[in-house]
């Protein structure tokens, strides 16, 4: 087999570098890119799984964090979200620790309920080291019934991509350099055939990888698969991105999200710089007054004007067509307020493998397989995004349109049953685990109105002693660990 992957942004290098390292040189790996196109050059915080992915190439973390200016990230701070003035963790793992089989947030419900002073993400170590500014990877000396520290990365895009393609390079993937300007498809199956370049050159193959971005280029300009909009759930449309020089303060092991009059505006720390965007609505603020409010809020100088970026959220109507599989923007788009972009094509790489085709003929079982997969995961996600907007409680045109939106029923029942007994509906292949859900829906203001009957049977008292206990071993556990500044300094600095 010939597997031709075109573009080589992230998209492209994750997909040659993961395929490379799991073929070991069985078939024909050719990535084709532009230079002159470009890559978007976005895409720089992550969610854990970022490490099972890193764990399959075999690549050692301190020489993948120097490589690519990385820094840690315990999860997201929430600012101004659920409504002005007030902000949450959606932290990375679990809270606390369940007692007697019963989930530990219910218990801290019922202790909500009477008085407790502390905040459910006091019972977070990552919520708690992020705050503190402190970070080391799961270690024997926490306290046994805390939850270990669960964490992914912040990185430059383009050092990242740099990184894979060595790396792939190594591993014999061809790269070839030059703007496709053609594709070739067989006039009776309508089969990809080849691809052609600038120049002339024609470059054939078995099977397509289309990571050539938000035009996609084989999935849709050739092959005219079909979008899904999900604009009327996700209205944001553009984005505003801008480095600037990093401070002391800005180093913090934890990606802030600040929601702003129709949009929000990210700051992702890394060791060389911070980068900075804001994504909005241009149905409600101008591309001046949001490049104002961005430039207005920067904790550093700016290295750069900002850059402009459009989108429109949705999923392609088939993510696999025929011989030919989109990966990364050319599958489709969803905001990065919880980072999962790079998530979805670490999963379609995994899915592709798991279904890898035997031959060059169409496999429409595969085919079949992989579409529902990934649309299942794409609809998960959207709905875990769009929770974010729909429950709140801020006074802008903007929000008071999201608070109006009808959710998708998935969405709808995860709210309700959440709002009546404080209990997360389990979807299958759910992502984000429960604890993730219970961040955001209370952190948003979905208080529920019971907790779980079973959190009753302990004595309110003991249950009282319990709790304290367990947030002051986790506080003192946390007090113990490095700063996240000296433990980049001492162990992964980047040149
Ligand atoms: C504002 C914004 C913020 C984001 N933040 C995050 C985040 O924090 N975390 C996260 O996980 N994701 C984030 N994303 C998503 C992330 O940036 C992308 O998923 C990731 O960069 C992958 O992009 P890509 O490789 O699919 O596309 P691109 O980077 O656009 O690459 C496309 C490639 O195709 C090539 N190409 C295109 N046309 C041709 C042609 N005709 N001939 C030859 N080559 C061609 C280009 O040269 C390029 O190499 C963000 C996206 C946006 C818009």
């Amino acid at each position: 087999m010939h597997y031709v992957i075109v573009g080589g942004g992230t998209a492209g290098w994750m997909t040659a570098a993961c395929l490379a390292q799991s073929l070991r040189g069985a078939h024909r790996l050719t990535l084709i890119e532009s230079e002159e196109i470009g890559t978007i050059g976005v895409g720089e915080a992550t969610i854990p799984p970022i490490q099972f992915y890193n764990k399959v190439l075999g690549v050692a973390e301190p020489d993948f964090i120097r490589a690519t200016q990385s820094t840690f990230k315990l999860g997201i701070e929430f600012k101004n979200w659920g409504r002005a003035g007030h902000r949450y963790f959606h932290q990375f793992g679990e809270f606390g620790a369940n007692v007697s089989g019963v989930s530990f947030h219910q218990l801290w419900l019922r202790l909500a309920h009477h008085g407790h002073p502390y905040p459910l993400s006091d019972y977070s170590p990552a919520a708690t080291a992020a705050y503190q500014g402190r970070f080391l990877p799961p270690f024997s000396g926490m306290s046994k019934d805390i939850p270990q520290l669960s964490y992914a990365y912040h990185f430059d895009a383009s050092l990242y991509a740099n990184f894979l393609r060595d790396y792939s390079q190594k591993r014999g993937v061809l790269r070839i350099e030059g703007r496709i300007t053609e594709v070739d498809r067989d006039g009776e199956s309508g089969l990809i055939n080849a691809v052609r370049l600038e120049g002339g050159s024609r470059i054939a193959g078995d099977f397509f990888i289309d990571c050539s971005g938000f035009r996609g280029l084989l999935i849709e300009q050739s092959l005219q698969t079909g979008y899904e909009d999900w604009s009327h759930w996700l209205p944001c449309n553009r984005a505003l991105a801008v480095p600037c020089e990093r401070t002391t303060d800005s180093f913090v092991p934890y990606t802030r999200s600040t929601a702003d009059r129709a949009g929000w505006l990210w700051r992702i720390p890394l060791q060389h710089r911070t980068g900075n965007g804001h994504v909005y609505c241009s149905d409600f603020l101008s591309d001046d007054e949001a490049a104002d409010v961005l430039m207005r809020g920067l904790d550093g100088k700016a290295l750069s004007s900002p850059r402009p970026l459009r989108f429109q959220t949705g999923r392609r109507k088939k993510f696999w067509n025929g011989n030919c599989v989109a990966i990364g923007l050319a599958a489709g788009f969803l905001e990065p307020l919880e980072s999962t972009s790079l998530y979805l094509v670490q999963s379609a790489i995994f899915r592709l493998l798991s279904l890898l085709p035997h031959s060059s003929r169409p496999d429409p079982s595969a085919e079949i397989e992989f579409n529902r997969l990934s649309t299942l995961e794409w609809e998960q996600l959207r709905d875990f995004i769009l929770l974010h907007y729909v429950v709140n409680d801020r006074d802008e045109p903007f929000w008071r349109e999201c608070r109006r939106v009808t959710v998708p029923d998935t969405l709808a029942h995860r709210i309700e049953l959440f709002r009546a007994r404080g209990k997360v509906a389990r979807h299958d292949g759910q992502l984000f685990p429960d604890s993730s859900w219970i961040a955001v829906m209370l952190g948003q203001g979905l208080m529920p109105e019971r907790w779980d009957p079973l959190a009753d049977v302990m004595p309110l008292a003991d249950l009282e002693k319990q709790a304290q206990g367990l947030r002051q071993r986790l506080h003192q556990s946390i007090a113990r660990m490095p700063s996240h500044v000296d433990f980049i300094e001492q162990h992964c600095k980047a040149a």
